[in-house]
């Protein structure tokens, strides 16, 4: 595979073993062994090959990725300390913002937006030396489980290209499946890295609201957005972590106070003697399919296994996740898309001396697909004078009965287990027609966001098909160190084989 082989200087291209994961490639190009220029341009052309395939990638940064790369060597062999991430090719999910490459959410209404400033999280990536090579294909502004209504086209499932990758942040989940890149960034509103990452088979992780900073990120839904990352292995995803989290004065919403050791509680956690896990009695049963039920079940004995007190333990309002989900979602993505009115946001169609007036319903009307425009009026309607305590009222107050749930069951237990979601990779097309369809397949992941939880999902196996079936795993906030602990448990159990490799 070309991601494994590496320069050394004084005998061409070699194989090492294991150079899939971020932790190895750092080492390697800090010590001299690999060159970030050939690790870079290995990973360029390896998206282009999944490209070609599954549709993963909006823009490839061919040119400035190998600029960086370039950078880094030098620095290398000029004797400059490099950083924890020291030449790892990274791909950025295209809602997040990175100066001078071209950065679209999916959507007409950026297709040309080229941003002046890079969001923080890239930005310390790069601290990091990282390197960004491509940004990923997403449904449009995030909105999406499947990566089906992007302006350039619906992203395949490398496990089986006639099924979708999850969404919204599919081509990142691809990205880390295909093993073009170790690492990659999504955003999480209502499980979008979550469940992409179980329809794939990698680990997706959404850290406790504010965690990670939003700054540079195209918001969605303001109380419930968060970046997200993906990768195969927990050292990878406690490396990325570091680099990312800390307060960031320029996210009001980002938390205060010094960020856990990530790295460390990935050396430090051996097995999960004595931890209690509830699993989530009201998203085990019914509504899940059989394979998905198996998954929850093969986990279970594992942790037991491994030393976990597994009990069940109903929250009885998470079945009005979905629903109040659906509220405060698309009445906060109403407001924040208010501003994409062809004026100062928002690119403009077809602005021939038309007059403000039609400029503004071409860009509300045009410039936004089904989805957004969807999302726009249920949003606007159940904010309208008269509607709003009947719904977006309503809704908040069960949101703060479900948060009441999570507190209770975080009184009894230290984790809790669900589902990532009620299936394994649906067909493409077979829920784009139907809303309210895809809309029901977050029941799992939205609670997280509804309570600003840090949860993630990890690979439990393959189902039906040969696809990838996941599990999600939620902490209580601000502990989403335990989360990446568990993960480097789980796969130290799984002796290796923990995200194998997608075959494109
Ligand atoms: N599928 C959910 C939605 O469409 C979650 C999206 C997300 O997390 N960005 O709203």
């Amino acid at each position: 595979m070309g991601s494994s082989l590496l320069r050394l200087p004084y005998s061409g291209s070699v194989m090492l073993r294991s150079m899939n994961a971020a932790a190895d490639i750092a080492s390697a190009v800090r010590s001299g062994e690999g060159c970030a220029r050939e690790i870079v341009a290995q990973a360029l052309d390896r998206a282009e090959a999944v490209q070609k395939r599954t549709n993963a990638f909006i823009t490839l940064a061919r040119a400035e990725a190998l600029v960086r790369a370039e950078v880094i060597d030098a620095r290398r062999e000029a004797g400059d300390p490099l950083g924890p991430l020291a030449g790892v090719p990274v791909v950025v999910k295209d809602n997040i913002c990175t100066k001078g490459i071209r950065s679209t959410a999916g959507s007409r209404s950026l297709d040309t937006f080229i941003p002046p400033y890079t969001a923080t999280v890239v930005k310390r990536l790069e601290a990091a030396d990282a390197v960004v090579i491509a940004k990923s294909n997403l449904d449009e502004f995030g909105m999406g489980g499947s990566s089906e209504s992007s302006l350039f086209g619906p992203v395949r499932n490398p496990w089986d290209l006639s099924k979708v990758p999850g969404g919204s942040s599919g081509g990142s989940a691809v990205a880390v499946a295909t093993g073009v890149v170790p690492l990659a960034l999504g955003t999480d509103t209502g499980g979008s890295v979550r469940q992409p990452a179980g329809f794939t088979g990698v680990i997706g992780f959404k850290p406790t609201y504010g965690r990670l900073s939003r700054y540079g990120v195209m918001a969605f839904a303001s109380s419930l957005d968060q970046v997200g990352i993906m990768g195969r292995g927990a050292r990878d995803l406690a490396l990325a972590l570091d680099a990312m989290a800390g307060h960031d004065p320029r996210d009001a919403t980002s938390l205060q106070g010094n960020p856990p050791h990530f790295l460390e509680a990935v050396d430090s956690v051996r097995d999960l003697s004595g931890v209690r896990i509830g699993v989530v009695s009201e998203l085990s049963g019914e509504g899940n399919s059989p394979s998905v039920s198996e998954a929850l079940h093969r986990t279970r004995e594992v942790l037991e296994r491994l030393g976990a007190k597994v009990s069940d333990l109903s929250l009885p309002y998470v079945r009005y996740g979905v629903p109040s989900y659906y509220l405060v979602a698309t009445a906060e993505a109403s407001s924040n898309l208010a501003r994409f009115d062809g004026m100062i946001y928002s690119a403009r169609v077809g602005d021939n001396g038309e007059g403000q007036a039609r400029v503004m319903m071409r860009a509300r009307g045009e410039a936004f697909g089904p989805e957004v425009r969807r999302r726009i009026l249920m949003g606007t309607y159940a904010l309208s004078a008269g509607y709003y305590d009947a719904f977006y009222g309503k809704a908040l107050k069960v949101r703060r009965l479900i948060a009441t749930d999570f507190e209770r069951a975080f009184a009894c237990v230290d984790l809790l287990l669900t589902p990532t979601a009620p299936t394994v990779a649906f067909d493409l097309g077979e829920k784009v027609d139907d809303p309210l369809a895809m809309y029901l397949g977050d029941v799992c992941t939205c609670l997280a966001n509804l309570v600003g939880l840090s949860a993630v999902s990890v690979p439990a196996g393959f189902a039906e098909g040969d696809l990838p079936c996941g599990v999600q795993f939620l902490s209580p906030p601000l502990q989403d160190e335990r989360l990446v602990g568990l993960v480097a448990v789980l796969e130290r159990e799984a002796g290796g084989g923990f995200a194998p490799l997608a075959p494109v």
